[in-house]
C-alpha cells in the first residue's frame, strides 16, 4: 500500500469503477414492487452558462451525503440533475460572442439565432456538469435533463395551457421593471438593490391662473414629462387650498399622448391620497402612472391617464417634445439645465437612495407599463401558506418559513413573459415573448419525472423527499415549485426544505470576482484532494448559516484524510491475514466500542436532522482523538497482537462507513484494500446500526487510565523530563482499591503511554518526587540521579512570580476605568489570561503540595 494518500489518481479511478458498476442509477421497480423505500433528490439545475463555485460544491456535497446515506441505508434512491437552459444569462452570453463578429442577434434573425444558441449549448452547455462530476457526486447521470430537452418542452407548454385555460394566467397592462440593456422584463427577484449617491431635484410647478407655486422632489425629473397629477396628504395644511386646483407642467408647450393614443392635457390636477408621505421632500409629489411602482397603482385608483416618455430602448419618444431621441439619463441632465433656465428648480440637494439595477448587467431598472402575460399568484396564497403551516412541508431551518409566508402575504401577480428569444415561446398564436426562466424550473420536481405522462418515475419518486438549496432563491424557484405541483398534482412536490447559507469569504464578504476572493474549487481539489475539501467544507458549515470559507479549513480536511489513509496502511501492514474480530476483548477493546455505538447513533441522526457541520465534528473527534491517538497508541502493547489488529479493523470498517457520504474517495479505496471487503463497493454495504455494546464499566475504567496517563504527561512536562521513560511510579496505600488494581491489571498501558518503566506501593509521603492526585488517587514519580527537591525550588518561584501577575490582572479587571475605557477585546484577553493563570496556579500547588 502506497505511503501517501495520492489523491489524483485515486479519484479518478474510484468515479470510473462506480459509473462502470452503474452504482448511481435509480430503478423505479424497486420502489412499485415494494422492495424498497425511494428517496429522492432533485439537484437544482446550474445554468448551462455555469462554472463551478463554492455555491455549487456546498450544495451538491450536502445533497451526496444525503443520497449516499440512504442508498447504504436500502432506499432506492433517485437523485436526478441536469442543466436550466437559463434564458436571459444565456443569450448574453451569445449575443457577446457575436458582438465579436460584429454582429446582433437581429442581424441573424429569430431562427438563426436560436440555432446558434444551441450550437453554443452543445459545446459548452455541460462543463458545469463535468466541473461537478469531480466532486464525486452520485447523481443519476443517465436522467440529465435539460429544461429544453423535447418531452421538458412540451410539459411547459402543456403547463402554460392548462393555466391559461383555467383563467390563472392573463395578459395585461402592468408595471413592470424593465432592463433597457437586456431589452427584457425583470421579475421583482431578479432586480437587486443599489444604494448609490445622487441627487434631489425641487421642481416648480406654476398654480393655473394664480402667482403660487407648487413644489415637488424627484430622483428622475426627467419623468416629469409624463405627469398626470399631483398629488398630497389630505391631512397637510400647507396644501389644503390647493385641492382640486391645477398645475401647468413646465416648458411642455407640445401634445402628450397616453398609451391608448388619446391626446391628454399639459394642465394637471392637484389630488389628494392618504399613502403620500408628508415627511418626504416638500409634502407634495408629482404623479407619473407610467414609469413609477406607486404611481402605478394611484393612477389605477384614479384612472389617470398613463404617458410613457420613452422606448423600451430607453431613448425618449414625442411625448418628450424636443428631447426626443435623448438616452434617458442623457435626457436628465438636458432636462435639468432647461428647467434650471427657466427658474423652474427651487433647489437640487445630494440625496443617498436605493436604485433597482438588473440582476445580470446591473444597468439601472426603469419601472415602465408594458402589456405582460401574468400567472395569478394570489390564487395559490392559501394553500402554499397551509401545506406549510401544516408541516406537510418543513422547512429547515425555522426562520426559512417566516420568510416565506411574508412573502405571500405581500404576494404580487408573476410577469411570465419575457421579451428574449432564448426559452418557451408562449404558445399564443401571434406572440414573441419566451416564458421567465422560472416559470420552466418551476416544473422540475414533475417534468424531470416525465409529467405530464404518469410514468413510473413520477409514480415512485414523487413527491421528492428533501430539496437542498440556498435560501437566496427560496422565491424564485422553491415557493413556484410549491405553486407548480400543487396545482398539477394536487401534492407537495417536496416533504423539506433544507436552505443552506451563502458561502462568504473569511472577512464575511459575498464571493465575487471582482474582490478576488472567490478561489477556485478545481484548485481547491487539486490543492487539498476532493475529500479533504468536502470534510474541511463541512466541518465550516454551520447549520442553516452562511459560511465563512477558510482555506485553512481545506488544509484541516487534508490533514485528516492523510491521517485516515495512516491509520489504514497501519493496519494493514500489521494484519497476519487471519481476520477474527471481536474476540479476545480488552479493555481498550471495549472502551472504543462502547463509543462507537454512540457515534454510529449520533451521525444517523445528525445525517437525517441535516446536521452536517455537527456530524462531521463528530467523526472527526472520534476517528482522530480517540482511535488514532488512544486505541491505536495502546494496542501497540498487545500481545496477542492480530485479535488487536483484527478489532481495529472492525472498528475501522464501521468508521469507513460511517464516513463514505462525507468523503467517497478515500473510504472506497480503503474499503477495497481491507480484509473485511465483502461487496463490490462500499456503496453497495449497509450502513451501520447500533450494536448495543454494553460496556459502560470498562469504559469508565478505561477512561480513569486515560486521565491519570493525561496527568502523568502534564507533570512530566512540568519538570520538563517528558521524554524519560525511566520514571517510576508509587501509588500511596491510601489510594482507592479499586484504582490501584487498574493500574497494576493494565500497567502495560500505563507503562507504554506515560512512560513509565515500573510502579510499587509505598505507605509513605515520598520526598524529592513529584506528587499526582487527584480524585481517590495518590501517587509519586520518582526518578533517579534527579533532583526533584531542586525543581521544586524553580516552580515555587514561578508560583510566586505567576501568583504577582494573576493579582495584578485581577485587580485591573476590577477597576471600573479600566474596563468602561480598555477595547472589548482587550478586556476579554485579559479575562482568558487569568483564567490560564489560576489554571496553572492550581497545578503548581497540587504537584508542589502546597
Ligand atoms: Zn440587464
Amino acid at each position: 500500500m502506497e505511503k501517501t494518500y495520492n489523491h489524483r489518481e485515486i479519484e479518478e479511478r474510484i468515479y470510473k469503477f462506480w459509473l462502470e458498476n452503474d452504482l448511481f442509477k435509480a430503478n423505479p421497480r424497486n420502489v412499485l414492487e415494494n422492495k424498497k423505500k425511494p428517496f429522492s433528490i432533485m439537484m437544482p439545475p446550474p445554468n448551462i452558462t455555469g462554472r463551478i463555485h463554492m455555491g455549487h460544491l456546498l450544495n451538491n456535497t450536502i445533497q451526496d451525503i444525503l443520497a449516499r446515506y440512504y442508498r447504504m441505508k436500502n432506499y432506492e434512491v433517485l437523485w436526478q440533475p441536469g442543466t436550466d437552459h437559463a434564458g436571459i444569462a444565456t443569450q448574453n452570453v451569445v449575443e457577446r460572442e457575436l458582438l465579436k463578429e460584429g454582429k446582433t442577434r437581429y442581424d441573424l434573425g429569430r431562427d438563426e439565432f436560436v440555432k446558434r444558441v444551441w450550437k453554443w449549448k452543445e459545446e459548452y452547455g455541460n462543463i458545469i456538469i463535468n466541473q461537478l462530476k469531480r466532486l464525486g457526486i452520485s447523481a443519476d447521470w443517465s436522467r440529465l435533463k435539460f429544461t429544453m430537452d423535447e418531452d421538458y418542452y412540451n410539459a411547459v407548454i402543456y403547463a402554460f395551457n392548462e393555466l391559461y385555460k383555467k383563467g390563472l394566467i392573463y395578459k395585461g397592462l402592468y408595471i413592470i421593471n424593465w432592463c433597457p440593456r437586456c431589452y427584457t422584463t425583470l421579475s421583482n427577484e431578479e432586480v437587486e438593490n443599489k444604494e448609490i449617491n445622487g441627487k434631489l431635484y425641487y421642481l416648480k410647478y406654476p398654480i393655473l391662473d394664480s402667482n403660487e407655486y407648487v413644489i415637488v422632489a424627484t430622483t428622475r425629473p426627467e419623468t416629469y414629462l409624463g405627469d398626470t397629477a399631483v398629488a398630497v396628504n389630505p391631512n397637510d395644511s400647507r396644501y389644503k387650498h390647493l385641492i382640486g386646483k391645477k398645475v401647468k407642467l413646465p416648458l411642455i408647450e407640445w401634445k402628450r399622448k397616453d398609451y391608448y393614443n388619446n391626446e391628454i392635457l399639459n394642465e394637471i390636477e392637484i389630488i389628494e391620497d392618504e399613502f403620500v408621505d408628508m415627511e418626504f421632500g416638500t409634502g407634495a409629489v408629482k404623479i407619473t402612472p407610467a414609469h413609477d411602482k406607486d404611481d402605478f397603482e394611484i393612477g389605477k385608483k384614479y384612472s389617470l391617464p398613463m404617458v410613457l416618455i420613452m422606448d423600451y430602448n430607453g431613448i425618449l419618444n414625442e411625448n418628450a417634445g424636443y428631447f426626443k431621441g435623448l438616452e434617458r439619463f442623457k435626457a436628465r441632465e438636458e432636462i435639468v439645465k432647461k428647467l434650471s433656465e427657466h427658474g423652474y428648480i427651487e433647489k437640487i440637494e445630494n440625496y443617498r437612495y436605493n436604485v433597482g439595477i438588473c440582476y445580470r448587467c446591473e444597468t439601472i431598472v426603469e419601472p415602465i407599463i408594458s402589456e405582460q402575460w401574468f400567472l395569478n399568484l394570489k390564487f395559490f396564497k392559501d394553500i402554499a401558506k397551509k401545506v406549510v403551516e401544516e408541516n406537510r412541508i418543513e422547512i429547515i431551518p425555522e426562520y426559512g418559513k417566516k420568510i416565506y409566508f411574508n412573502w405571500w402575504d405581500n404576494i404580487k401577480d408573476w410577469a411570465i413573459s419575457r421579451q428574449i428569444w432564448w426559452g418557451h415561446k408562449i404558445p399564443i398564436e401571434g406572440e414573441e415573448d419566451v416564458l421567465d426562466t422560472w416559470f420552466s424550473s418551476a416544473l422540475w420536481p414533475i417534468a424531470t419525472l416525465g409529467w405530464p405522462n404518469e410514468t413510473d418515475e413520477l409514480k415512485a419518486f414523487f413527491p421528492t423527499s428533501i430539496l437542498i438549496t440556498g435560501w437566496d432563491i427560496l422565491f424564485f424557484w422553491v415557493a413556484r415549485m410549491i405553486v407548480m405541483s400543487l396545482f398539477f398534482k394536487n401534492e407537495v412536490p417536496f416533504k423539506k426544505v433544507y436552505l443552506h447559507g451563502l458561502v462568504r469569504d473569511e472577512k464575511g464578504r459575498k464571493m465575487s470576482k471582482s474582490l478576488g476572493n472567490s478561489p477556485e474549487p478545481l484548485e481547491l481539489f487539486d490543492k487539498y484532494s476532493v475529500d479533504g475539501v468536502r470534510m474541511g467544507l463541512m466541518l465550516i458549515t454551520p447549520e442553516g448559516q452562511d459560511v465563512r470559507f477558510s482555506e485553512k479549513y481545506m488544509e484541516v480536511g487534508r490533514n485528516y484524510t492523510n491521517k485516515i489513509w495512516n491509520i489504514g496502511r497501519f493496519l494493514i501492514l500489521n494484519f497476519d491475514g487471519n481476520y477474527q474480530p471481536l474476540k479476545q476483548l480488552q479493555i481498550e477493546d471495549k472502551w472504543i466500542l462502547y463509543q462507537l455505538d454512540d457515534v454510529i447513533e449520533n451521525v444517523n441522526k445528525g445525517i437525517e436532522n441535516c446536521e452536517f457541520n455537527k456530524t462531521a465534528k463528530l467523526l472527526y473527534d472520534f476517528t482522530w482523538h480517540k482511535f488514532a491517538d488512544w486505541y491505536i497508541e495502546t494496542i501497540k502493547t498487545r500481545e496477542d497482537k492480530n485479535f488487536a489488529i483484527s478489532n481495529a479493523l472492525f472498528i475501522f470498517e464501521n468508521l469507513l462507513k460511517l464516513h463514505h457520504p462525507f468523503i467517497p474517495f478515500i473510504s472506497e479505496e480503503l474499503y477495497q484494500k481491507m480484509p473485511f471487503k465483502k461487496k463490490i463497493s462500499i456503496m453497495n454495504e449497509k450502513f451501520p446500526n447500533k450494536y448495543g455494546f454494553d460496556y459502560k464499566e470498562e469504559f469508565e475504567n478505561y477512561e480513569f487510565l486515560r486521565s491519570l496517563i493525561e496527568e502523568i504527561r502534564e507533570v512530566k512536562g512540568i519538570f520538563k523530563v517528558q521524554n524519560r521513560k525511566d520514571i517510576k511510579i508509587y501509588i500511596h496505600s491510601e489510594t482507592e482499591e479499586k484504582l490501584k488494581n487498574l493500574v497494576k491489571e493494565h500497567f502495560r498501558i500505563i507503562k507504554f503511554l506515560g512512560g513509565i518503566e515500573s510502579f510499587s506501593e509505598t505507605n509513605e509521603k515520598l520526598k524529592n518526587s513529584a506528587i499526582i492526585v487527584f480524585d481517590k488517587f495518590l501517587g509519586f514519580l520518582i526518578l533517579e540521579n534527579y533532583d526533584f527537591e531542586k525543581e521544586k525550588k524553580r516552580l515555587e518561584d514561578e508560583l510566586e512570580t505567576i501568583e504577582k501577575l494573576y493579582n495584578s490582572i485581577r485587580e485591573k479587571l476590577n477597576d471600573n476605568e479600566f474596563l468602561n475605557k480598555a477595547p472589548k477585546q482587550i478586556i476579554e484577553n485579559q479575562k482568558n489570561k487569568l483564567l490560564e493563570l489560576e489554571n496553572r496556579i492550581k497545578k503548581l500547588k497540587i504537584i508542589l503540595n502546597v
